[in-house]
């Protein structure tokens, strides 16, 4: 394990992926790797890390890196050409579409994992110097309707409090959030107060998580029903006197028009209850929790934002928070959970369509503001188009030039097929990326090798707005530049050069700092004005500071709004009445099911880093669609087996995982899978493009869906150095094992079908041996006596295991590669901790065979859960389901 790091000092930096922005401290190893341990000193994370982070130091290596600028040839090769020329070229080619198109002909779109340093330079670039507002970012998918609805409660992009509030809450509410798995290191401190504090925790939402298995009170909620419990909330409260007058009198607006509509939208318990799908001793209970705790935080995620609901359900929990004058105060506030490593940096800086920089809009003062600071020659004036509709555009022929960093839409969009098609019709495609190939990168013409996690220097903003900053430790490969660089080196083409003359990224953020304070006397909550001076080396050494950072500030409260003080022309917050629920799209007879969609613990968006880490491969090695017991027997869904899931805008096969986690009549897929991983699991292409109408964000929660079972006749599995194609009618999915790559293979293509293919991948890679034996197939190449790679197919319902025996084996004298012929493999099994690579087998097994029957003993034992602790819920879960299993065994036995 490579996640100590011991007597030497090492570069702190910070996570590259959750919002949660934990500290690291990493010791490059010279060659090319890293040991990484958590940062004893970051407030966001007191050098607590999860097995996302712990694995970093194995996703480091140059496997797939884009080394240098590439152009697309016509004949869709790629041909190596040199950055002068690639900058040249982009630069050219934008400018003379703006000429001949206009401004809006053109669009940047970005993503929560650059740098806030990255933001900036493109934000400035398109929108103060090309004249567009056309730039938007994934973040666009992940918390758009929370900025939204902050920005409608309190006039700012503001989020209230901070993590310490969650060790000082009497009662944390989860709305939407999967925290235990999507958030680790944030659950980990909620279970800390819980257990040293006695915390209550309520966690609202539609499945049965890892999260809500933890929960004093589990609310299982019907799709969309958020904003009827928290009208519900809010009417109860104050029926039971339970609103701060005082708070709502002085500092807010509109209270008595929001109360009415709640009123008309969850009058009562019974009529909450009946809205939600919730039992109304549920409802009563959780409204009876809120309003017997003053100390109460309230965290919502992608479950509540990603929803063409999502900002009316952001507004209904913060309309709860204001009423009771509950927010800006230790352990107390509405709490937004980003995403991103960086989505708070990109809203800073104005990397979303609606939102000039510095936390400034679109009014005519504000465009002026930001226009006379970066004397721009060409301001955009109004805001551009939000993710879809600028895909959408894409696809109707009204944007002719884009140029994507960092993100993978082709994957992550709603209809991502038909997104990545719409590419084809552009002009101009230009992508920065790390990685040679993935599913949007196989379409640019212009491909331009962005350094990566490691090797490039700036500061990122986590949820509870901590500036930290991310160091370099590496060399970036080949000719990878910073993203800055790129866009600055384009800029200065496009005849802007002083205005883009940065030469280091502290540059980039002096300026950003002084944009924040320009003009702003306190009237915009984003100030970073004691910053705007920062020397070279300050910025070098800046410890994690949560702004705003005000010019000669020496208070040390970092909360907002517990005495008003809000960013709306009146200082006061804006209740607001939220729209009466209802899904966008109703079910029919063809779709009968609710597709949700989601992340898993151990990977990362489309999983281009995280992907290559073996252990974090082996907790979920395969795509997997959960269904409830009733609905996978109806449907004739066996656990283990495959299914088609389809939409009326796409469809994908994964494995079925029946569970009771799950609600009937939903589904739940990972969004991971793309097509350089699987054969038929990119979710995205199942996503109806439904967007809220504040936010822009699209609904991913809820699309109509079908399930069908799909039979193969054959499973296995091939391990392999290199990648490899299989026939159309498999089934596939790729993962990372110990130095090279298991193919999990269904398929309904025979044995000999298979012996073709074995000899033609291993061909010319050392010897080769196979086998048929009882149906079951199996091949490997040998080199220097080494298994070089294997091949294993076999029926369906038998345990499938790769063996050769010395009698098979090619060898000339029979000696030490017959040795090698011997040893046999399995594919990987799941694993349930990552750190100690613990199978989910070995769980169980220790379970049932009576020694361990607690946390403390299963880590005795197996060590699973005593390193980052991100297994702890599911190791919580499956002792309780194992104990379950036992108990229901005996009883039958009994009745037997
Ligand atoms: Fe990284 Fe995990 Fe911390 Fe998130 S919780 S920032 S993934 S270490």
């Amino acid at each position: 394990m490579s996640t100590r790091v011991e007597g030497r000092q090492g570069v702190r930096t910070t996570c590259p992926y959750c919002g949660v922005g934990c500290g690291l401290i990493v010791q490059p190893d010279g060659r090319g790797g890293a040991a990484i341990a958590g940062d004893p000193a970051h407030p966001a994370n007191f050098a607590r890390i999860c097995s996302k982070g712990a694995a970093l130091g194995e996703t480091l290596g140059g496997e797939g890196r884009l080394l240098h600028p590439m152009l697309r040839q016509p004949d869709g090769k790629l041909a190596r050409i040199s950055w002068d020329v690639a900058l040249d070229r982009v630069a050219h080619r934008f400018t003379e579409i703006v000429e001949r198109h206009g401004p809006n002909a053109v669009a940047f779109y970005l993503s929560g994992q650059l740098l806030t340093e990255d933001y900036y330079v493109a934000n400035k670039l398109m929108k103060g110097f090309v004249g567009s507002a056309n730039v938007d970012t994934n973040s666009r998918l992940c918390m758009a309707s929370s900025v939204a609805g902050h920005r409608r409660a309190f006039g700012s992009d503001t989020v209230p409090g901070t993590y310490a509030d969650l060790d000082e809450a009497e009662l944390i509410v989860l709305v939407g959030s999967n925290a235990a798995w999507c958030h680790p290191v944030l659950f980990q401190r909620m279970m800390l107060n819980k257990s040293l504090r006695r915390a209550r925790l309520v966690v609202i939402d539609p499945r049965r998580t890892a999260t809500a298995e933890e929960a004093d009170l589990f609310l299982p909620i019907a799709p969309g029903g958020d904003t009827a419990l928290f009208c519900g909330l809010l009417v109860h409260l104050a029926e039971a006197h339970a609103l701060d007058y005082r708070y709502i009198d002085a500092h807010t607006s509109g209270f008595e028009t929001t109360l009415a509509r709640a009123r008309s939208i969850a009058p009562d318990i019974a009529a909450t209850a009946c809205a939600t799908g919730l039992a109304s001793a549920d409802v009563a209970r959780f409204f009876q929790l809120f309003c017997a705790s003053e100390r109460v935080v309230t965290c919502y995620s992608q479950g509540v934002n990603q929803s063409a609901q999502g900002t009316d359900k952001v507004n209904a929990i913060i309309n709860c928070h204001l009423a009771t004058g509950r927010i800006g105060r230790a352990g107390i506030g509405p709490f937004s959970l980003t995403g991103q490593p960086n989505a708070m940096g990109g809203r800073e800086v104005g990397g979303l369509a609606n939102q000039l920089a510095a936390h400034m809009g679109f009014s005519p003062l504000d465009v002026d503001r930001v226009c006379r600071f970066w004397k721009a020659p060409c301001m955009a004036t109004r805001e551009g188009l939000k993710a879809v509709q600028m895909f959408e555009a894409v696809a109707r022929g009204k944007i002719k030039a884009l140029w994507v960093m960092a993100t993978n839409p082709a994957v992550s969009l709603p209809r991502a097929g038909a997104m990545r098609n719409a590419l084809k019709n552009l002009e101009l495609f230009v992508v920065s990326e790390n990685v040679m190939s993935n599913d949007t990168v196989d379409t640019a013409h212009l491909l331009l090798p962005a350094a990566a996690w490691g090797e490039k220097d700036g500061t990122v903003t986590n949820s509870e707005r901590r500036i930290s900053r991310q160091r370099a430790f590496l060399s970036p490969p080949g000719e990878a530049r910073p993203d800055w660089w790129i866009v600055a080196q384009v800029a200065r083409r496009m005849g802007f050069a002083d205005a883009f003359g940065y030469v280091t990224p502290a540059d980039i953020f002096r300026e950003h700092a002084a944009l924040s304070a320009f003009e702003n006397d306190g009237t915009r909550d984003f100030d970073l004005s004691g910053l705007a001076a920062i020397s070279d080396a300050d910025y070098d050494a800046l410890d994690p500071v949560q702004w705003p950072v005000r010019a000669g500030d020496q208070v040390e409260e970092r909360r907002f709004f517990a005495a008003g003080g809000f960013f709306t022309p009146d200082r006061k917050a804006q209740f607001v009445p939220p729209e009466p629920p209802a899904l966008k799209e109703e079910t029919t007879s063809l779709y009968p099911f609710r597709l949700n969609t989601g992340r898993i613990r151990d990977q990362w968006h489309s999983m281009t880093r995280s992907g290559l880490s073996a252990r974090l491969s082996m907790h979920r090695p395969e795509p997997f669609v959960e269904v409830h017991p009733a609905d996978a027997r109806a449907a004739g869904l066996a656990d283990g087996a495959f299914a088609r899931i389809s939409t009326a805008h796409g469809a994908c096969i994964m494995k079925v995982i029946v569970s009771d986690g799950q609600q009937a009549g939903s589904l739940f897929v990972p969004i991971h899978w793309s097509d350089a991983t699987a054969s038929c699991a990119r979710v995205g292409d199942l996503v109806a493009p439904h967007t809220d109408p504040h936010s822009g964000q699209p609904e991913a929660k809820a699309t109509p869906a079908a399930i069908a079972p799909v039979s193969f006749s054959l499973r296995g599995f091939v391990r392999t150095r290199h990648p490899l194609t299989f026939p159309q009618a498999t089934w596939w999915a790729r993962a990372a094992v110990a130095q090279c790559i298991e193919y999990r293979l269904a398929t309904s293509l025979g044995p000999l079908h298979w012996h073709d293919f074995a000899q033609r991948v291993f061909a010319g890679r050392g010897r080769f041996a196979d086998r048929l034996a009882g149906g079951t197939y199996s091949a490997g190449a040998f080199v220097d006596d080494e298994l070089h790679g294997c091949l294993c197919v076999g029926p369906v319902d038998e345990p499938l295991q790769f063996a050769l025996s010395a009698a098979d084996g090619p060898d000339e004298d029979g000696s030490a590669s017959a040795r090698r012929l011997h040893e046999s493999i399995r594919a990987a099994e799941p694993v349930v901790c990552a750190c100690f690579q613990v199978k989910l087998d070995s769980v169980r097994k220790a379970i049932a065979c009576g020694e361990t029957s607690t946390l403390v003993q299963i880590g005795k034992k197996l060590r699973a859960g005593t390193n980052c602790g991100s297994c702890i819920a599911e190791l919580k879960r499956l002792i309780k389901h194992e104990r379950l299993a036992a108990t229901q065994a005996l009883a039958g036995t009994r009745l037997e």
